[in-house]
This record gives C-alpha cells, structure tokens and sequence, in this order.
C-alpha cells in the first residue's frame, strides 16, 4: 500500500504520491518568517511557480487560493499582498479584478466606470503605467505602496505585474 508523501496517509490509486491537491502542495511549502509559504518546486522564468497536478502544469499560488478561500472566477487574477510571487499561503492572497474587464477599459479610454475599483485605472495614463512598472521592477516599494502613490486600487497595480498585453508601453 502507497503512501501519502506528505501527510502519511494511505493512498490507494496507483502512482499516486499524495493523498490530495493540498498535501502536494504543503510537501512543495516552506514556512518562511514573514509568514510566507514559500513553494520550493520549479519556477518559471516569471517568477511564478509552477506545479504539475493532475498532469497539468498549475501555479501553485492559484491551487492554494482554490484550496483554501474556494473558486477562481474566469478571468480573476490572485493576487499577493505581500508581492512575493511564490508565496502560497492564503492569507496573503486575494483576488484581483479580471484583466479582460480592464482591457476593456483600457481599449474604451478611461471612461468613468461606476461599478466599483475598475474607475481607478481611469486615472492612470500611460505615462504612469510605465513609472509604475520601473518601480515594480525595482522592488523597492510593496504593491500597496505603489497603488497609494499613484492613487489607485492595488488591483490595478497587480494587473500592471501580472498584464502581459501592456508590454508595449
Ligand atoms: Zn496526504
Ligand atoms: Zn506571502
């Protein structure tokens, strides 16, 4: 009878080394002083990690949201409160708002958008979008940080990370 690696349970499906999603994922976690959970398997070249569940590679921050706080809606971004990209504990993620909503602002021209955080990327120009990504590049300053200098919603400062369809600004 296998094993589970993690948690010692017994596991009764052939190859199978964890007993679920989680204890893969905790095998995978280093407590960090921070309180971070630091994942200690491969990362890709963009700082994220990567996971291999259910032979699919996975981000290991987004299984640890699905995991503990429930569903992803499509779209949604997790973000980190505490801007380390491999950090999986959940306390230090939240959800940011999806990129195709802010696209859409982006491509509409900043119109005033009443339905909640989206109008403050109304503020932005594209100017500051890219003093925003020097500075993310820097990491000198958290996200938070950034998001009050600039007077906008952290959202928006994790969707300037994480957005790759802004490259060309
Ligand atoms: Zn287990
Ligand atoms: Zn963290």
């Amino acid at each position: 009878m296998a094993k589970c690696h993690y948690c010692s349970k017994e596991v009764n499906v052939p190859k199978k080394r964890f007993c679920n999603e989680k204890c893969h994922l905790l095998n995978c976690t280093e407590v960090k002083e921070k309180g971070c959970w630091d994942y200690k398997g491969f990362k890709g070249k963009d700082g994220y990690g990567q996971i291999k569940i259910g032979g699919k590679v996975r981000r290991p921050h987004r299984i640890s949201y699905q995991i503990y706080k429930g569903k992803i809606d499509e779209g949604f971004n997790v973000c980190h409160s505490c801007d380390n990209p491999i950090c999986v504990n959940p306390e230090h993620l939240w959800l940011g708002t999806p990129k195709d909503n802010m696209d859409d602002m982006l491509r509409k021209g900043r119109k005033a958008d009443k339905k909640g955080e989206l109008h403050h990327l109304n503020k932005l120009k594209e100017e500051d979008i890219y003093k925003i990504r020097k500075l993310l590049k820097k990491k000198n300053y958290k996200q938070k940080q950034i998001a009050k200098m600039f007077g906008v919603d952290p959202s928006c400062i994790c969707y300037i990370n994480a957005g790759k369809r802004w490259s060309h600004i």
